[in-house]
């Protein structure tokens, strides 16, 4: 087992409530909740942080005026609610393999560790794969895997990216993400990732829409990657 996850950093960037009280009501997709979950295997107090935003979501829908509700739409919200099985993955399962950094809801839903997946060229030193699409606004589950010292170009988003450090680290203008941090930007956000020295780094990205990438050349091969 290696120093880094015998003595993890502490997660510092974190998913805001918003998104766990989707996750536990089970509105997100199935993209998102597989991104949520794996950033909550990251989490000591993942458990605890599910119960209350659980409970603050209840009580958000209990203070809505029926009125304003379509006839059915409380029931239905508590039926929910109450339902013994979302569709979200459990994530509070122990991380499976000291060597292989997929957390364990992302391992089981692909079915294998990282060098089983289909790794294609992304770029200089980084490569990519793609996962999964769907949802509302054409989401992209996809993964980034990059060399130590490289620099994703500067780019912009049409939605909500969201990108959760599996293993290594990368800083942009918005600060240092390590293990189990997520970065979210959103389409007023332009930002270059300058992956750190001293090992590779892989992420998990959920992006909204096709990438826009502020430089001529990023853009000409945009079309053959797909992003
Ligand atoms: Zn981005």
């Amino acid at each position: 087992m290696s120093a880094a996850l015998a003595n993890p950093a502490p997660v510092t960037h974190r998913l805001g409530d918003e998104w766990l009280m989707a996750y536990a009501a089970g509105t997100l997709s199935e993209g998102q909740s597989l991104l949520v979950a794996a950033h909550l295997s990251f989490l000591d107090d993942a458990a605890e942080r599910l119960a209350v935003a659980e409970a603050a979501g209840g009580a958000l829908f209990e203070t809505v005026s029926p009125e304003l509700m379509a006839p059915d739409a409380l029931a239905r919200t508590l039926a929910r609610l109450d339902a013994p099985a979302t569709p979200a993955p459990v994530p509070v399962a122990p991380r499976v393999g000291a060597d292989d950094p997929l957390p364990a809801p992302l391992r089981n839903w692909l079915g294998g560790g990282v060098d089983d997946l289909k790794w294609s060229f992304l770029g200089p030193g980084m490569k990519k794969v793609k996962l999964w699409r769907g949802g509302p606004n054409d989401q992209r589950l996809w993964m980034l895997r990059a060399q130590p010292g490289v620099s994703v170009p500067k780019h912009g988003h049409r939605g909500t990216e969201l990108v959760l450090v599996l293993k290594g680290s990368f800083s942009d203008p918005h600060g240092r993400f390590r293990p189990g941090d997520v970065e979210e930007s959103d389409d007023n956000r332009m930002h270059a990732l300058g992956i750190d020295e001293g090992e590779e780094c892989i992420c998990l990205a959920l992006t909204e829409g096709p990438i826009r990438f502020e430089s001529w050349p990023a853009r000409l091969v945009q079309p053959f990657i797909g992003l």
